[in-house]
């Protein structure tokens, strides 16, 4: 019998990124798959709007979503639309088969980033992604001015955190915490390293500290504060986000 985990197209073990195809039409999304997998990106699949919502809500961060119009359940713009409403700002690439102007402009709106309209080459839909994924890590590093993970979003300059769209409240010590963790997602860090960075070298305690830091941070991120998703512990070694 074959396992769910044998079903999965094989991913590339360090990838450009997570994309998620949202798509009805097997043939589309299948070939959308493979040309993103040879090119060294992780994807995700979605049949429809209502999965790839739910996917979206996963702490595992999603760098893109390309996403078609004409979906089950959600449609494609009211999809957008309410991932938007949430604060959720990963670059949408929307897919049609209409051409028409109205459409393209109703996309824009809803606040996707770009609109490709259907038959289209692999080569531009690669090169499309390519930009938005260019673009988004730039306004993300280059200006320094908002980090995002999942779905908290820091704005550094104003002190701001917000969380599914919430302002929380943050001590600036769990501030600098959080924001050393977001500026390098998914590495990790020893509770020696963020005494040292955090609190600085002259600091007299022990690394209890941190863990106190961690679970207060915890209580403020994460919905299930016992299952955390976004502040994980790494074993023998210290933490992580994501
Ligand atoms: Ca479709």
């Amino acid at each position: 019998m074959l396992s769910t985990e044998a079903l999965r197209p094989p991913q590339p073990e360090y990838t450009l990124g997570s994309i998620l195809i949202v798509e009805d039409e097997d043939t589309i999304r299948e070939t959308i798959a493979l040309a993103l997998q040879e090119e060294g990106y992780e994807v995700l699949l979605a049949e429809d709007g209502y999965t790839a919502l739910s996917m979206a809500h996963r702490s595992n961060p999603i760098d893109l979503i390309i996403l078609d119009i004409m979906l089950p359940y959600i449609n494609g713009l009211d999809l957008c639309r309410m991932l938007r409403h949430e604060g959720n700002h990963v670059p949408v690439l929307m897919l049609s088969a209409k051409g028409s102007e109205s459409d393209r402009i109703v996309g824009l709106e809803v606040g996707a980033d770009d609109y490709l309209t259907k038959p289209f080459g692999m080569g531009e839909l690669i090169a499309r992604c390519r930009a938005l994924m260019r673009r988004r890590r730039f306004e993300s590093h280059g200006q320094g001015n908002v980090l995002k993970f999942g779905d908290i979003t820091m704005y550094p300059q104003e002190c701001r955190v917000t969380v599914r769209g919430e302002e929380i409240s943050l001590s600036p010590k769990e501030f600098r915490i959080l924001e050393l963790f977001m500026g390098h997602p998914r590495r990790v860090w020893s509770r020696e390293q963020l005494l040292e960075k955090i609190w600085g070298t002259d600091f007299v305690g022990d690394s209890k500290t941190v863990d106190v830091h961690i679970r207060w941070l915890r209580e403020k991120l994460e919905s299930d504060p016992s299952d955390p998703k976004y502040l994980l512990t790494v074993r023998g070694f210290g933490y992580r986000l994501g």
